[in-house]
């Protein structure tokens, strides 16, 4: 077999090639010391440090999320833990909020307390005696990290305020999963670091896992190094598919947008349905705040029928339309019973502690679904429809 190709003929394709090579070579000596020791000529070394079709999509991203620099991991959670590992060592304290996605807190709570990191859960349901108790803790906290909306309840936080309240030594995350851009720019606000699960609507196709973080290129250097060593990487095809979907997301968010609206105005109005949760709504709690830092409401609506757990299941099942499962941002209109389903180990005080009741429904809608049909399934199969 040859050793080596013959070098690419040429190099100006509009999408970025997929790269997918474990390894790569170097002409001689000089060509090391240049690529690999000085860094003054461009060159690749080894899959788990770099790969071309990252760096494309790592730059789109950049772009998208208004950040200097942003790395691609291997899922959302792949993001999350090496950026907290990156910051974090033995004594420091943390805060997140007490409705922070189930993973993300695990890891608050059951890993790194494990390396002797110290963490504080808040409740953002009331936005002032959150910030209140953010500021009896602000002296001695180093990383606050933050997610908003949440879910299911779609709570928001005042970014403004959060970062009024902490000295600029104290980082602030914040995981945009179910608002990315163009409806909202986490790093306009103060956030030193935004991550997202990109398997949900950055990606757009339920296709991929991969995950992101960007924002201060000092900041995300520090993160590469974890993420160079622990390996969380994404191979050329998924790095892609993720490119591809990067130039519909303003299109796929503009339709969920609307279709979220649509749907939550329906069952707003719904005899059968006793609570909304989302921040289009002037119903929701934290509507002000959804008109400060959304400029689009998204594609998730939770609603309460007020129902036992077995009596909301059925209402569920006489669903016909949405699949039964746990992921949004999809082309497909996914459905799930909170829980029933994301929080079915929880007991009853630990729903308590987040504040889900046992008839929420959290309805993901699909763009390429037609809303009218969802909401005629939705018509049907409510109680009282
Ligand atoms: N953050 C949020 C808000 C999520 O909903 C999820 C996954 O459901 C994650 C992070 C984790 O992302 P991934 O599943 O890509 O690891």
């Amino acid at each position: 077999m040859t050793r080596k190709r013959a070098s690419e003929v040429y190099t100006n394709s509009i999408a970025a090639p997929v790269y997918q090579s474990a390894s790569y070579y170097f002409d001689d000596a000089a060509h090391v010391k240049a690529g690999l020791h000085e860094r003054s000529a461009p060159a690749g070394r080894y899959g788990r440090y770099s790969n071309p079709t990252w760096v494309a999509v790592e730059e789109l991203l950049s772009e998208l999320t208004e950040a200097e620099s942003s790395l691609l991991f291997s899922s959302g959670m792949a993001a999350h833990v090496t950026t907290f590992l990156a910051f974090l060592q033995a004594g420091d304290e943390v805060v997140l909020p007490a409705e922070s996605y189930r993973q993300v807190r695990n890891v608050f709570h059951r890993i790194l307390p494990k390396f002797g990191v110290v963490v504080h859960e808040i409740s953002i349901s009331d936005p002032r005696a959150f910030l209140d108790r953010l500021g009896e803790l602000a002296e001695r906290v180093k990383l606050v990290h933050l997610e908003m909306p949440s879910s299911p309840h779609m709570f928001l936080i005042d970014i403004k305020k959060v970062r009024a309240i902490l000295g600029p030594d104290v980082l602030v995350t914040l995981d945009s999963s179910f608002s990315p851009p163009p409806n909202f720019y986490a790093l306009r606000w103060g956030v030193d670091l935004v991550l997202f699960s990109a398997t949900k609507y950055l990606s757009g196709h339920g296709d991929i896992v991969a995950g992101v973080v960007s924002g201060r290129a000092d900041l995300v250097e520090q993160i590469r190094w974890y993420r160079d060593t622990t390996g969380p990487v994404v191979d050329g095809h998924t790095a892609a598919l993720l490119q591809r979907s990067l130039y519909t997301l303003p299109l796929r968010m503009e339709r969920v947008n609307s279709y979220g609206m649509e749907a939550a105005c329906y069952l707003d109005a719904h005899p059968g349905v006793s609570r909304v949760y989302y921040t289009g709504l002037p119903s929701h709690q934290h509507y002000k705040l959804g008109m400060e830092y959304l400029a689009g409401h998204g594609g998730v609506v939770t609603f309460e029928l007020g129902l036992n757990e077995a009596d909301t299941a059925k209402v569920i099942d006489r669903l016909r339309l949405p699949f039964m499962a746990s992921n949004f941002g999809a082309p497909q209109t996914l459905v799930e019973q909170s829980t029933f389903f994301t929080y079915f180990e929880y007991d009853d005080a630990g729903l308590q502690s987040i504040g889900v009741d046992r008839s929420t429904v959290r309805l993901a809608l699909g763009y390429a679904d037609d809303i009218v049909r969802i909401i005629e399934d939705l018509d049907r199969s409510l109680p009282g429809g």
